[in-house]
């Protein structure tokens, strides 16, 4: 039977790699998405993948968002939790919009995902969680103190859910990205840019289809063993 996987934020960017990286992989995916119904059209016509609109920082919207999945299309066996913003600014110039919703959908996102999903692969003897970190969360970013806090968050979950889900079969890891060619990194001013990339020892961006290929391994059968960890994916820039 083909497993099915949901990858948040799956429409665009390093999402939508990994949803068709899972696809590749023998995988039904869904994609979830916020609010860009244009990339989540040219995505199901480009790879057949259907996509739920749905804020993963709203609890209630994602329960039933996940309920709606689950009828539609069959109990979700992975999650991966891809979907996240940024809102920089130095700390004195930062609202507290800017921390909360950062913190809202970067990690409450995660927390409201496996709220909806873990009790299910708990049942049933089976799953695979994957939270995307950032660099960011490892080392810290100048203007960036909600993001790197929520990424450090997400790190911090994905351990302690690790140890709950290890006896029942589902394992919770974490990829840490460096910084990937897509339109969150786009945003950035190129000046800005150019000095991060000479940061890099491997002396480019990374690709998208590279953290999809972590991620691949992390919910594919031979990962069983694998679970509270964090895999760095960065060109070298942080050796953690
Ligand atoms: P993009 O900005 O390219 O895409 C973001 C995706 O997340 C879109 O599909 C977007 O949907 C979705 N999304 C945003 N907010 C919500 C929400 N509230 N509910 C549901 N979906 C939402 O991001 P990237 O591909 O660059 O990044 C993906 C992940 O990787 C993020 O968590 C990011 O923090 C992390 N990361 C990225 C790095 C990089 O260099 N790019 C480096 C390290 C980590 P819509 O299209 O509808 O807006």
């Amino acid at each position: 039977m083909r497993r099915v996987a949901i990858v948040t934020g799956g429409t665009r960017g390093i999402g939508r790699a990994i949803c068709e990286r899972l696809k590749a992989d023998g995988f039904t995916v869904i994609a979830n998405y916020a609010g860009n119904d244009a990339a989540a059209n040219q995505l199901k016509a480009d790879t057949g993948i259907a996509s739920y609109k749905w804020d993963v920082g709203d609890h209630e919207a994602t329960l039933a968002g996940c309920t709606r999945v689950a009828q539609e299309v069959g109990p979700i066996d992975v999650v991966v939790n891809n979907a996240g913003i940024t809102r920089d600014g130095t700390l004195h110039r930062m609202s507290y919009d800017d921390w909360n919703e950062v913190m809202r959908i970067n990690l409450g996102g995660c927390f409201n995902m496996a709220k909806a999903c873990f009790p299910g692969m708990r049942e049933r003897g089976w799953g695979r969680i994957v939270n995307i970190g950032s660099i960011n969360g490892q080392a810290g970013q100048y203007g960036q103190v909600n993001y790197a806090a929520a990424k450090s968050g997400i790190h911090g979950f994905t351990k302690a859910l690790a140890q709950e889900g290890a006896k029942f079969g589902v394992t919770v890891n974490a990829i840490a990205p460096g910084y990937i060619d897509t339109d969150m990194v786009a945003a950035v001013p190129p000046p800005v840019l150019e000095k991060i990339v000479a940061k890099i020892p491997v002396g480019r961006l990374g690709q998208a289809h590279e953290i999809a290929r972590g991620v691949a391994f992390l919910c594919s059968e031979d990962a069983g063993f694998v679970t509270g960890s964090t895999m760095s994916i960065n060109g070298g820039q942080h050796m953690y």
